[in-house]
């Protein structure tokens, strides 16, 4: 069994980084709950040394996401935050970020309570416009950290432009790919330098693993990244690692169901009387509809809308009997969140009402459940508006 050098996308989500295991030929590479390795004499070993160091199953997940992400290198972390933290270490104090403004809350967090503390600087800009990222790039700007499609509305980076506009100035790209998955799209082939993830979403799928990675292209960042993943420790656990490299077999069909779902409840919640504006990449009334189509293989499954009030997103999302409230996204059952209670609570009201999180919108993470029963569900809720 082996992977052929130009295997497609979902040959490679299923087979990269995996081998059948050597001591007995299990075809799934085995989860291996071990925290040391015997050595055969001093000095004498096959690699392993310490579970923090090194573990086979986080070593075949972290080949095969760097494998889908057509990066060079993967490394996995307990969690979207740490491996967001691992990537921040890259940086030293005095050095300036500019970041997408509407970040994922819990970078926002990060970036300003914790990193600002080590003389981290950061500028948001609507990276989305064109020309705002080169404005607020300055001659310490080090890092460039965008998100797209952005977190609840879905805004989008034209990624070749952003990368290109960095590079000029010889700055370093990282993305967070959490939103679209590798499947949707895949940052280092516009020129991004790294990619980092969420796991926890579309990768695992499955709501049942919280975890994270870093994809890495360049030679510097690998050596640093593999340095501080046992420096600072925060590493992904065997259990969790095996449950993301089953996730990933499946991420192909399972985000075309994604993406079709989303596709239709958008179509009928744009239509719906009662809604007002529906955020989706693939309506063509979204603002970045033409840019989506060209960088993006579908749109996504994840949908925002306006309910007109906080009274009325109350109802809704009360109102619906299947699809769950509740955080996160990227499983396979349909969520729905109230963003400016929930996810972006952390986000102060002005900057809320700015990026257009109103107290009306409601955020659904898009299932893969039969699209006729998600549309049921929704217009029963809405029928009570
Ligand atoms: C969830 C999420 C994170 C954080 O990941 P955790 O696994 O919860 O730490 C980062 N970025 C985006 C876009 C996310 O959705």
């Amino acid at each position: 069994m082996r992977l052929p050098e130009n295997a497609r996308f979902s040959t490679r989500c299923i087979h990269a980084g995996q081998v059948p295991d050597p001591s007995t030929g299990a075809i799934i590479t085995p989860i291996y709950q071990t925290s040391t390795y015997v050595q055969e004499a001093l000095g004498v070993h096959k690699g392993y040394e310490y579970g923090r160091t090194q573990n086979p199953t986080r070593a075949a997940l972290e080949a095969n996401l760097a494998a889908i992400e057509n990066g060079r290198a993967g490394f996995c972390f307990a969690s979207g935050m740490a491996a967001t933290g691992a990537v921040m270490t890259l940086l030293e104090a005095g050095d300036h970020v500019v970041a997408t403004d509407n970040l994922y809350g819990g970078t926002y967090r990060l970036f300003e309570r914790v990193l600002r503390k080590y003389r981290l600087d950061f500028t948001y800009a609507d990276t989305s416009q064109p020309g705002e990222l080169a404005r607020a790039i300055r001659p310490n700007t080090r890092l460039v950290f965008l998100e797209t499609p952005t977190n609840p509305v879905l805004r989008i980076t034209d990624l070749r432009e952003a990368c290109a506009a960095a590079h000029e100035h010889g700055v370093a790209v990282v993305v967070d790919n959490t939103f679209a998955s590798p499947c949707v799209q895949r940052p280092i082939d516009f020129g991004a330098d790294l990619v980092v993830h969420s796991t926890t979403k579309f990768l695992n799928g499955h709501s049942d693993s919280v975890g994270g990675a870093v994809v890495a292209t360049r030679d510097e960042h690998i050596d640093w990244l593999r340095f501080v993943q046992n420096a600072e420790g925060a590493i992904l656990g065997p259990m969790d690692a095996w449950l993301v490299l089953r996730g990933t077999k499946t991420l192909p069909i399972r985000m075309e169901r994604h993406n079709a779902n989303a596709m239709v409840l958008a179509g009928f919640l744009a239509s719906h009387p009662k809604v007002e504006t529906v955020h989706y990449p693939g309506l063509p009334s979204h603002p970045q509809h033409e840019l989506a189509r060209r960088q993006m293989r579908g749109f996504g499954g994840l949908i925002a809308f306006r309910a007109g009030s906080f009274e009325r997103a109350r109802t809704v999302l009360n109102g619906v009997r299947l699809m769950a409230l509740a955080e996160s996204l990227g499983g396979v059952e349909t969520l729905v969140s109230h963003p400016a209670t929930m996810t972006h609570a952390s986000v102060p009201e002005a900057e809320r009402r700015r990026l257009g999180i109103t107290d009306d919108l409601v955020r659904i993470s898009v299932g893969i459940e039969d699209v006729e029963d998600l549309q049921e569900d929704l217009a029963q809720a809405l029928d009570r508006l």
